[in-house]
């Protein structure tokens, strides 16, 4: 590995050195060895991964710690919290020469665990790390995690767990909720903090009339595209707190994510969000107050003359927002309905697709697929008003008359999934791995590795098909 430690230069206040706490009888689950490549892993670190994913091996280069940071957790103040059951235990560089963080997670209690054990069990890892290499094969920006253990060491939640250490890999673990600890706590390291994510995650802001609006626009860019692919792959992340987003807009912290099955906008995929907040159709919106609570805590940086000017100034950066999302979401639907995006009636004729697919209760990904490989008729079966869909079908094919259709068709193939990670395959591969059987996490890792290739020798027939509506989903929660 090649370290490039950063992170530990920041004021102290900001964070806790600590060794990670092995759990006892850690035991190999699974590694991405690809990723270790591209991490310029060496042979011996790859021969050490179960060490090195279950906390017995550190680096001299790098001493462990737990960051603090706050947040707005379900909208509400939460004050301070932290990394209370993760380590950054390192930052190196990957072959494009990009510093990448090593966060341990599960690694035991630190001083920002609260009420928390410090644990993660098996099962939130490997939904974790099926999900983070899943996104990341999707070409959504996400953390991703060169491997995960087990362990002997049971870890109680609703009932004893196995537990687990993951090591995940992201360009950046500073969250929104960094700035909120800092404004509420320590403001004066405001600006050098800032000056340092700058430094860091967009070093082309420094020549900015303005690096810190310069800044935060890209922060809200960034974020903005994020959303937009969630929406298009159908991913809900599940706790968009403030404390679970980052300024590089890469998905960070999904514990009881969903991706879309039957098109349900309003589906709530984290059983412990009562009222609904973090639904899939709220995403946007959500991203949007996030943002707008975390440039609040920006203002400070305003030098007394120009107060009023720069929080004018601050609230304009967020005007960004809106049509950057909306140009990444309706070029994406575009693309995935093999229609030009340049057309006035495109976006129109995807809506009226998604209505279909919302009153049907049909699949996302698989009318994406039907609707690609041109079995208008297999849809339309499964429509009880198949007047609404023959509307639609007109609409649809009246657009694509006259257009360069082979070029509409092969940009179709490159942006629908035939795989994504259900949440009983997931569910599968957790039962058959508590029983010390990683099997089927390797065929999902397999299969998930190239969502857009057909894999026939790897892929089962439940991967391709909601559970039967009379089934009861999968519960997932926060924090397991
Ligand atoms: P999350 O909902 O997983 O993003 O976690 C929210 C906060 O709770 C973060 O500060 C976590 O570090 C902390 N946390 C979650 N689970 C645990 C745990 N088992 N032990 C200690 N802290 C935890
Ligand atoms: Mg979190």
């Amino acid at each position: 590995m090649k370290f490039t430690p950063r992170y530990p230069s920041l004021n102290p206040k900001l964070y806790h050195e600590q060794m990670p706490a092995p759990l006892k009888g850690a035991k190999a689950g699974h590694f991405n060895e690809a990723l270790a490549d591209e991490l310029q892993w060496s042979e011996q670190d790859k021969a050490e991964w179960v060490e090195i994913c279950s906390g017995q091996k550190t680096f001299a280069e790098f001493h462990p710690l737990a960051m603090v940071y706050a947040g707005h957790q379900f909208g509400q103040w939460a004050g301070q919290l932290g990394d209370g059951r993760g380590l950054l235990i390192a930052q190196i560089l990957n072959k494009n020469n990009q510093t990448i963080d090593l966060h341990l997670k599960g690694a035991g209690s630190t001083p920002y665990s609260r009420m928390g054990d410090g644990r993660a069990v098996l099962r939130s890892v490997i939904r974790e790390y099926l999900a983070g290499h899943a996104l990341n094969a999707l070409d959504v920006p996400s953390s991703n995690s060169v491997g995960f253990t087990t362990s002997e060491q049971g870890v109680q939640r609703e009932k004893l767990e196995p537990g687990a250490m993951m090591l995940r890999t992201s360009d950046c673990h500073i969250r929104l909720g960094h700035f909120e600890w800092i404004n509420q706590y320590q403001p004066e390291l405001l600006k050098e903090f800032t000056q340092k994510c700058i430094e860091w995650h967009y070093p082309e802001c420094l020549k900015a009339e303005n690096p810190v609006l310069a800044f935060a626009t890209r922060v809200i860019q960034n974020t903005a595209v994020m959303i937009a692919r969630w929406q298009l792959v159908g991913f809900a992340h599940g706790v968009m707190n403030t404390d679970n987003l980052n300024i590089t807009g890469s998905t960070l912290d999904f514990g009881p994510y969903g991706f879309m099955e039957r098109f349900r906008p309003n589906w709530i995929n984290n059983h412990s969000d009562y009222n609904g907040r973090y639904t899939y159709q709220n995403q946007p919106s959500i991203a949007h107050w996030n943002l707008w609570n975390w440039l609040n805590n920006l203002i400070p940086l305003a030098t007394p003359e120009n107060k009023e000017q720069f929080k004018q100034e601050l609230a304009d950066c967020l005007e960004h927002f809106e049509p950057t999302f909306l140009e990444n979401y309706t070029h994406g639907l575009c693309q995935k309905m093999g229609l030009p995006a340049f057309h006035k009636d495109s976006f129109d004729c995807g809506m009226a697709f998604l209505r279909i697919m919302q009153s049907e209760q049909l699949d996302y990904t698989n009318s994406f697929i039907r609707l690609q490989n041109k079995k208008y008729e297999a849809i339309k079966d499964d429509c009880l008003d198949r007047r609404q869909f023959e509307s639609f079908l007109t609409q649809y094919e009246n657009i694509r008359e006259n257009q360069d259709t082979d070029t509409l068709d092969a940009e179709m193939l490159n942006a629908n999934p035939l795989y994504i990670l259900r949440n009983h395959m997931a569910q599968k591969a957790i039962e058959q791995a508590e029983r010390d059987d990683f099997s089927e996490v390797e065929r999902l890792f397999t299969l998930l590795s190239q969502p857009f290739t057909k894999q026939p020798d790897v892929e089962r027939a439940e991967d391709l098909a909601p559970l039967a509506s009379d089934i009861p989903e999968v519960m997932v929660s926060c924090s397991s």
